[in-house]
């Protein structure tokens, strides 16, 4: 069996378990994906190699686990054939299992994925003419039982380790096949930034071009694992995708913006959904702890923010909710009283079973869409994609037990005192 002992994160800001980064299996051999290479180092001198070739061992290793994306020590032809069985003696290289991969008629793909204590967390993949997004989850469920969102309703929840984070990533690198087979076309340590804005990077025919942090859970409730899983994501010399490709979404935990933007460096989106104290108290429970003005702020001071990299506002179409042409106004003016580089992502509502609310009419969307535009800011409505296999936005939830309302108010009451 697996070691499935949970750990609790230290400080106030994360009350959410998650499972120890390195849980050896029953065989007793430890799966390296999700370390970093100075862990990768440790584990191999712990293991008796001298601190030169952990060194070296660690850095070849890093190569094949992330950038070329083997899960075989045997594969690793630049490692002396002798030292291969010594590797898979004592390591593994691991994916989530894949419980079920389904395909929706509109292209999107969902996979069903299963930790290796048994919780099951989904993924799903977006193609579009010009790029694929990959949603990627950092949580079983969510402690934040937003109303309007199936995640929020998941009774079980457990932070995802870095390891089943970036392995999502992996995986789906996978199944789309899109493993370099030698060096990406740019040079071990260059700035995959500088390359990007040089216009010279190219995502080269490649179908997975963009990552966004918006599958279950609430990523700055698991920063540290969030942030070990996308450092490999980011680094050259791992799946080198640039932070211009990656999107973060919090609904608005405040206290770690600043830390995301420093740390993490990548963009922001911000589920807004609400204008007002009372809506947004109502559909967004955190609301209750982190207001309106106090997330507009931190927006504001977003490090890396900036009229070429502006911070997406997500806002949910409820019907009779939050979709009024007052509504419109009022956020416009939000925006611009904080003088944020924003641009505005309208979501039609995704239905699930149990809902409470409905989405919004073609109509109405348009004409919050239109006053938004006249104000200045940007504010595409986004085609729900994937409903057919319960792929959208705020669709997913894994069979975990449902839990009643009741239970579910007194949970996020807590989790926003906590
Ligand atoms: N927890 C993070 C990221 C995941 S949710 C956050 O809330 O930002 C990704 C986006 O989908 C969020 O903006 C969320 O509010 C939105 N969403 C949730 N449920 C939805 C639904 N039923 N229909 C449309 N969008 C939904
Ligand atoms: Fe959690 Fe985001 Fe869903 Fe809210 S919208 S319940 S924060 S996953």
């Amino acid at each position: 069996m697996t070691d499935t002992t949970l750990m609790s994160i230290p400080g106030q800001i994360d009350p959410v378990p998650v499972a120890r980064d390195i849980t050896p299996r029953a065989d007793g051999r430890v799966d390296l994906i999700g370390l970093p290479k100075d862990r990768i180092r440790d584990l191999f001198e712990e293991a008796g190699l001298d601190a030169k070739q952990a060194k070296l061992r660690a850095k070849q290793v890093f190569h094949w686990l992330y950038h070329r994306g083997v899960t075989d020590f045997e594969a690793m032809t630049d490692i002396a054939k002798t030292m291969r069985p010594w590797l898979t003696e004592r390591f593994v290289i691991g994916r989530p299992e894949v419980v079920e991969a389904q395909h929706s008629t509109d292209g999107t793909r969902k996979w069903l994925l299963k930790t290796a204590d048994g919780h099951e967390f989904e993924m799903v993949f977006i193609p579009d003419a010009d790029r694929g997004t990959l949603c990627v989850s950092s949580q079983v469920g969510c402690t934040l039982n937003c109303r309007f969102c199936h995640t929020g309703t998941m009774k079980l929840v457990r932070n995802l380790t870095p390891g089943e984070i970036v392995g999502q990533v992996m995986l789906a690198r996978d199944a789309l096949g899109e493993w370099p087979k030698g060096n990406m076309k740019f040079d071990y340590g260059a700035d995959l930034d500088e390359i990007e804005e040089s216009s010279e990077y190219r995502s080269d025919g490649r179908l997975l071009t963009n990552i966004v942090m918006m599958g279950m859970g609430e990523p700055l409730y698991n920063f540290d694992n969030v942030k070990g899983a996308l450092k490999l994501v980011m680094d050259g010399e791992g799946l080198a995708l640039s932070k211009r490709r990656i999107t973060l979404s919090t609904s608005g935990v405040v206290p770690m913006m600043e830390k995301c933007g420093e740390e993490i460096g990548v963009n922001l989106a911000v589920s807004l959904h609400a204008v007002t104290k009372e809506i947004r108290d109502e559909i967004v429970p955190l609301n209750k702890k982190y207001g309106i003005e106090e997330l507009l702020e931190a927006c504001a001071a977003y490090p890396g923010a900036s009229n070429a990299r502006r911070i997406t506002f997500e806002y949910v179409m409820l019907k009779d909710k939050n979709d009024s042409d007052e509504h419109a106004r009022e956020l416009v003016r939000l925006l611009k009283q904080y003088n944020l580089p924003a641009k505005v992502n309208l979501i039609p509502f995704n239905p699930w079973p149990g809902a409470q609310y409905d989405t919004s009419t073609p109509e109405r969307v348009r004409s919050f869409s239109n006053i938004v535009f006249e104000g200045g800011i940007s504010a595409p409505v986004r085609t729900p994609r994937g409903r057919d296999i319960d792929a959208a936005c705020g669709q997913l939830k894994t069979a975990a037990e449902k839990k009643s309302r009741a239970q579910r108010d007194r949970e996020a009451a807590e989790a926003v005192e906590a």
